[in-house]
Formats: C-alpha cells, structure tokens, sequence
C-alpha cells in the first residue's frame, strides 16, 4: 500500500485533489510544487496512516518506514544535503495537515535533525555559529514540548534566566556562545526530569515527531474542536515531513503569513504580516510583534519600520505575483505562509483564506464581477450560519464614546459584557446567563470554549493573524486584538486602560469593526441587509425553487420577517398571543369556567383581540400566504401558579381561592407534552376553535377591504394523528366560515391543512390528506415522538450522546435523515398520492438549519418556515441545495 506521497523540484505525486488522502496541506504544497512554485521538496504521509495508527495500538503501518526513508532520499537528492550528515546535515519540519484545517491545535516539529554534532556542521555550512545554536535551542524546546511532554514554560523560564545573567533584553541579542551554553542547560535538565539524555539519533527523533503528531489528533483540544467543527474523528491527520527553510538567519532572512484579501473588509490588497530574522512559530506565538507586509510602521521612537516591500523589494515582487497566480489557480482568496531565506522566496503553504461574512461576500461579488468565478459560485462560496455575523448591531454612531484602548479589528461586530480573564469564568459566567467579554493577554488553543461562551474577545498583545483574530472570526464573534495600549495585570485581578483601572465584572464594550475598547454599554443599531449581502441573495433567490416563510406571532415579527425576505408565515402559534398583557386574564377566566356558558363569555371577550392580531398579521403579509395554527399548548400553562396569582384570579372570577386551586390541580398533567394539547383541546372544547377561526375570516375579510387584496387564510389543525380528528374539526372550521361568510356576504376562500407532527399522522398520510389540503411538518414534536424523548428534557442526555458518539448531531437541532427524514419521505409521498397538487412545508425548528434545509430540497417540499433571523440563512441554503 502506497502510504507516503512526494513532491519537490517541480514535482509532485498528488495535487489539490487528494485533500482526503493528503490533507489540506499536504494537497496545497503538491498542487504548489506542481505548478513550479517554490516549495521546499518533502513527502506527505497519508491520513490513513494517522487511522493505522489508533486501530493499531499505535504502531506504524510495516511499510511505513521503508517509503519515508525513500522520501527522504529524494528530498536528500534535490537538496543535495544529508539527514543526519554531521558536515552538511538537512533539517526536516514535521507537520500535521488534517483534511479540514484545524489552525493551532496539533503539534510541529521543526528543524529536526540537529544534535550535538550536526548543529556544527549546520553552522560551518551556513556559515552562522548564531544561526546554528538558535535553531537547535528551538528544536530542543519545540521536541521536548511535543514529543516528550516537557511544558514549555520550563524552558522558558531558563531562557528569561540565562538573558537576565548575560545583560540581555531580546532573544535576538543573544551569541553563538550564549545560545550553546543555553541549550547546555536545556539538556541537563531534559536528562535530570526524564532520566536519559535529549535523543540525538535523527531517526529516532524522526519517528518520536511523527508519532506525536498522529497522536496530537486526539489531544483535549484537538476532540473539542473537531466537536466544535463537526468534523469527524476517523479523518485523521496527514504528516508533512519537509526540508527546512530558514528565517532566521540573519537580517535577508524573514518569515511571514498573508492573506491574498483583506480577510476582513475583503478588499482586493495583499494583507499580511512579516518578521525579519525568525522563524515561523514567533509569528503566531506574538513573543515578537510583525510588521506589515506593506505600511510602513510609526514607532514611539520616531522611527519608520519599513515594510517588506521595502526591505526585501526583489522577494516581495515575487511574493505578489505568486499570490496572484495563486488566486487566479484557485480561483478563491488565499492565506499563505512564506519564508525568506537569504533573499529567497519559499512558499511553505496555501489555503482558502477563512474570512468574516462580509469579506465573504465582498470576495465572492468581486470574483463574478472579475471574471473568476459564476453567481451560482459566488451563491455556494458563502456558509449559510455565517449570514448571523451580518446580523450582528454595531455601535450607534450618533453617541458619544468613552474610549479606554484601541487594537486591531480583527472580528467585526460590537459586542458589551462584563470582564472575565479566564475561559473558565467565562463559561460559568455564561452559565449563570451573564453576558461576558473574555480578556487575555493573548489566547492559546486552551482558550475555545471561552471564547465560545463570550459575546467578544479582547486581547492585548497579538496581530490580525493571531490565535484570538483567526478564531474569533471563524466564530463570528467580534474581537479586539492587540490593544497594545491597555495592560492585563493578571495577578491583581484588573485592567489598565487609558486613565482608567477596571476589574473582573466591570462592564466594557468592544469594537470589532473599528478596535476600539469602550467603557460600560453602549447603544447599538440594527445591521443593514444591502450591498454585497443584496447582491448574494437575489442570486440566490433567483436560483431555489422552495419558498421560504417564516415562523411569526406578532407584528413585530412578522416585519422583521418580511424586511429578511420572508415570502409568507408558515406558522402562526397563536397560543403565544394569549401571553401578552390583559389577555392572559381573560384567557385564565376562559380556562376556569365552570361550564361552557362561562367559556364562551371569556372568548367573547378574547374574539376581538385575535380578530385585531390577525388583521394586522394579512397586512403586513400584504397577499402573501398565512398560516395560522389553532391553540396546541396543554391549557394548565396558562394557568396561576403562584399563590399570589391564584388569589388574583380567584377574586377577579369571584371564585374562593381554594376552589381554584383545586381547578387548577385538576388541570395537572403527568405527560403535559403527550396530553391534553393540539387537536385534543379544539375537540373537548370546540368553542375555542370557534372562536378563533371566526376571528381569522373576520379579520381576512377585513385586510382584504383594507388591502384590496384578497387573503387566503391557512388554518393548520395541530398534533393530528386520526383523520377523524382533523374531521372534527375541520368541521367545526367549516361551519363558522359558513356563518360569517353569510353575515358578511362575502365569499372567503382558505384551506385547512394538518401538522403532521406524529409518526401515525405520517403513516396515514394518504388518508389524512382526504381531509388535509396542506401538511406542514413539525419536527420538532416529529423528532420528540419519534424518537420517544421529550424535547425539554433532552438537553440533559444528547450531549452525553454526542461525546460518546452515540449520536453525531443534536436531532433537535439537525434533522434525523434515517428516521424522522424517511417519515417525512413518506407522508409525503403518501399525501401527493391522494393529492397531487397538495402544498408541503416545515415549520419545526428544522425550517432554519441549513442540513435540514437540503434535505428538505431533496424530498420536495414546496417551502421551510423558520424564525424571522434565519429567512435569509434559509434563503441561500434553499438556493445552495439546488447547485
Ligand atoms: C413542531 O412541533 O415542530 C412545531 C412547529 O410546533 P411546536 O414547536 O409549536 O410544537
Ligand atoms: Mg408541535
């Protein structure tokens, strides 16, 4: 089995393609060394290998080492340098390149090789003492990290020592001498913890580095963000093993990482950061920080610090061109990483550039008008959750700001909390509901679930490509990045900003957009939905075939909707227009009556105020569909439950309050989700269905006059599962549009459909649809009797599930394809078989999620109904699952 792929000296055995073979950058540095770009030559070994691995308690495949070696023999050959040779030694990086990329969180290796006689060599060939004894300090310590689990900070702190002994301040003031007597200590130490000596075989460090990188797959933060990502764990990781290039060595050398675009804004300009004389872990690590790759920088001290294009202008000429080819060849914006040895350009990676929905957009409107890419392209280029950035407020301009720092706007978005400086505070913060904004000096991987549980990020060191601006905006949280001008003082507890001293709990707000760091809340103003994100969304709705509706209970809803794009109202949950002010008074009388007489003075009471919500919902719908469900919640959430509240509806009835306690024990359900609710209510009672479909033909009647459009109500009956139930009370619909459409003698059309909401109601679809002129299906209660858990409660296990792969996908969130899809498949089909012509729709949670959206695409329904925010999400995924 062939395990190890090469490329090098314009040649390459895979290309962009074999991204599941090679990884993502494994297939990149291919398809680069392919095309003749300058890449250091180097061989991929497969992920399969990484598999291999874990189902083989951990061990190498037999064939493993032999194809490496042979790899390394070409690499040998192109470079003309020896691994292991003492004179003229090659230096390998060893590096994890997963399909999907998982920036920072497994392990690299690099200038492996050295040991006590090849870092003479590498200096006499370099001709660079310095040079040399850099490298190898930084093998020790990257080695003993990684593949011996010796904690970095321990090295560290010998190194802070040694620089304090020697009257040093920077790394880079070090010698020749000092970095050799560093590493002395270095491997005293290793030896004193581990109890044998730094190993200096270069095989054997070899294979200890790409052990460890198979097995950085499974570390802690590895598994949560491929949890995170939704990425499965048997896709395992790729190793890149590569000839080093270096730098650092010396003022023609420099290493750095660009964007091909503005990865925030999405302007067309080279975006990036560079730093002379390094290697390429101090640029992300942010011990130092880079420069621009084309502004000059203003120091403090009055001096410019030039730009690359300055500094290394042959270099960056090539650079720029090549990141134009590399656009052009991939069609897309790209983030690359690069290094500059002595003046030559090496290109050490390529990949589509992560982005912030905006640039997103801006990119993909750009390409089309470019030439590059096609509207469908530009349509699928564009992640549908993404679009919840764009939805984010920003920081009224009309009102004054307290600016206490500034940084990079590395995520955009403003976004107000309380200060927490640790993730852990932060996720119980947001546990306990409290809205925070995590602070670090910087953020390591260790930080994920933090920044997951914070509304925004604020670092103090670090530029636009750090740890914090990647992952941020990856989340679509704002961040701050960088603000060099405050001071997190970790031991006291605080923040230093400018004339101002704030601690843990004191409310900020940050600027994603702008960088700035605000003091305490400020008002915020509703993003506006045009440009690009217009552009973008009428080709998408040029190209979906489902229509998408929206889930809306009031007014305000229902405009909002409509202002997302939403093409009607897929579901109206009228129970939640009995909540708001008086009328939950009303409604408890109604819910108490002793008898029907009573019931229907209480509804007489509530017509009037149904008939108004639904006159104003067909306005605002303008013509477009409305579907308007009946009353479906048990009747006791409507009822008192305080002692307080009791005594208040007692005395309003009339009613001691004991009799009405006991009324309302009465009313108690063991099973409310499975109980007195849905269609069950409509029959015991029907003079509440009276009630409310008489309000819906008043008030259609009534947009109708006022619109001059006529209105076609869609009464959805719920939780059907007999088809004599939905006989019940479609006849009781039936009946009360008769009556009104007498006494206004006007004729109203409308249809009665069904949820189908039960696996019975599914199975008997065929039968359900001689009564139904309409399904909608709710997934929501679809999934919970589907699969027999209450959709309260299952928060409590399906995390569970999910960690122990019982599960992949929450099925509340993300549609169940195999079982509570392939019940969907089947009331539809069953319902088209009785009637053709029906209209099919979803108005679950489900409605919104964009998986959930292509599956409904490929059953064929005729629309998804999702909340007002997730029309446009809908929209695009609507249009994505056409492509
Ligand atoms: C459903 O069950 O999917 C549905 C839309 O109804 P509700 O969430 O109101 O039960
Ligand atoms: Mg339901």
């Amino acid at each position: 089995e062939k395990w190890v792929y090469t490329f090098g000296a314009g040649l390459a055995e895979g290309g962009a393609g074999d991204v599941e073979k090679l990884g993502g950058k494994g297939a990149n540095l291919a398809e680069m060394a392919g095309l003749g770009l300058p890449v250091p030559p180097g061989l991929t070994i497969i992920a399969d290998a990484c598999t291999y691995f874990y189902t083989h308690q951990r061990n190498f495949p037999d064939e493993l080492k032999a194809q490496v070696l042979d790899g390394i023999g070409g690499v040998e050959a192109i470079t003309g340098r020896t691994f292991g040779d003492a004179r003229n030694p090659l230096l390998l990086s060893v590096r994890s390149g997963a399909r999907s990329s998982m920036p920072g969180m497994m392990d690299t290796v690099l200038n492996l090789g050295l040991n006590d006689e090849t870092v003479q060599g590498l200096g006499k060939a370099a001709e660079d003492d310095r040079f040399a004894w850099d490298s190898y300090r930084r093998f020790i310590q990257m080695y003993s990290d990684v593949v011996l689990g010796l904690d970095h900070e321990i090295f560290e702190e010998i190194l802070d020592d040694e620089k304090a002994r020697f009257g040093h301040e920077f790394d880079t003031d070090l010698t020749a001498a000092e970095w050799q007597h560093v590493t002395r200590i270095y491997k005293q130490m290793i030896e004193d913890e581990l109890g044998e000596p730094f190993p200096q075989d270069p095989q054997v460090q070899l294979w200890g580095a790409i052990g460890a990188v198979f097995s950085s797959w499974m570390n802690a933060r590895a598994v949560t963000y491929r949890q995170l990502h939704n990425i499965p764990v048997h896709w395992g990781t790729a190793v890149n093993v590569q000839a080093m290039v270096f730098g650092n060595l010396g003022s023609t050398s420099a290493t750095g990482v660009a964007f091909t675009r503005n990865p925030s804004t999405g302007d067309k300009e080279l975006y990036g950061e560079f730093l002379v004389n390094a290697q390429g872990e101090d640029v992300v690590a942010g011990i130092r920080t880079p420069q621009s790759l084309t502004e000059v920088a203003r120091l403090e001290s009055g001096y410019d610090k030039p730009a690359m294009e300055k500094l290394m202008p042959e270099a960056f000429a090539e650079f720029l061109s090549i990141c134009n080819r590399l656009e052009t060849h991939y069609q897309d914006m790209q983030d690359v990483e690069f290094t500059i040895e002595r003046g030559k350009l090496w290109m050490l990676q390529t990949r589509s550039g992560k982005r912030t929905t905006k640039a997103a957009m801006k990119i993909a409107v750009d390409m089309v008008a470019e030439g590059l890419i096609s509207e469908e392209e530009a349509v699928s280029r564009i992640e549908p959750s993404s679009l919840d950035q764009l939805l984010h407020p920003t920081i009224d301009p009309r009102v004054a700001r307290e600016v206490i720092g500034a940084g990079l706007p590395a995520s955009p978005g403003a976004a107000t909390g309380e200060i927490v400086f640790t993730a852990e505070d932060a996720v119980s913060a947001k546990e306990e509901g409290r809205k925070v904004i995590l602070v670090r000096m910087e953020t390591s991987p260790e930080d994920i679930h933090g920044m997951h549980a914070a509304e925004g990020v604020l670092t103090t060191r670090g530029g636009m490509t750090s740890h914090a601006a990647v992952v941020a905006r990856g989340m679509g949280i704002p961040c701050v990045a960088g603000a060099g001008t405050m001071r997190v003082d970790f031991r006291n507890g605080a923040l230093i900003g400018v004339g101002v001293q704030l601690k843990k709990g004191d409310i900020i707000t940050i600027d994603g957009s702008s960088g700035q760091v605000l003091k305490g809340a400020v008002p915020m103003l509703q993003p506006e939905l045009s440009g690009d994100f217009a552009k973008i969304m009428a080709w998408a709705d040029k190209t979906r075939r489902m229509t998408v509706r929206t889930n809306a209970d009031t007014p305000g809803d229902a405009r909002a909707a409509r202002s997302f794009g939403a093409e009607g109202i897929g579901l109206c949950r009228t129970e939640h227009m009995f909540f708001e002010g008086e009328r939950i008074h009303v409604m408890r009388e109604m819910i108490l009556a002793e008898d029907e007489a009573g019931r229907r003075a209480a509804l007489d009471k509530l017509l009037p105020m149904q008939r108004s919500d639904f006159t104003e919902l067909f306005s605002i719908m303008h013509g477009l569909p409305v579907t308007i469900r009946l009353l479906d919640p048990p009747l006791h959430e409507f009822l008192p439950k305080t002692e307080q509240e009791i005594a208040e509806v007692a005395s309003a009835m009339g009613m001691e309050p004991r009799a009405l306690s006991q009324r309302v024990d009465a009313l108690h359900e063991f099973n409310p989700m499975l109980g007195h609710r849905g269609c069950r209510l409509a029959i015991s009672y029907p003079e509440i269905a009276e009630m409310q479909a008489r309000a819906i033909f008043e008030a259609a009647i009534a947009a109708a006059l006022e619109t001059g459009e006529p209105v076609v109500p869609e009464i959805m009956v719920p939780l059907v599962g007999l088809r004599s139930e939905l006989d019940y009370v479609k006849g009781v619909i039936d009946g009360v549009a008769s009556e009104v459409m007498r006494e206004g003698a006007l004729e109203i059309s409308y249809l009665v459909g069904t949820m189908i909401e039960l696996p019975r109601a599914a199975i008997r679809a065929h039968v359900i649809a001689e009564a139904a002129e309409f399904f909608s299906f709710g997934t929501n209660d679809l999934t919970q009797t589907t699969f027999g858990m209450s959709r309260d409660d299952a928060a409590a296990f399906i995390p569970t599930y999910q960690k122990k792969g019982i599960i992949e996908r929450d099925p509340f969130i993300s549609l169940d394809f195999d079982g509570v899809g392939e019940l969907i498949r089947i009331a539809s089909e069953r319902g088209r078989q009785t009637r053709p012509d029906m209209k099919l729709g979803i108005c679950g949670e489900h409605g919104g999620d964009p998986t959930s959206i292509h599956f409904c695409e490929d059953v064929g329904l005729d629309y998804v109904s999702c909340s007002p925010f997730r029309v446009p999400i809908a929209r695009l995924s609507a249009a994505q699952a056409t492509i």
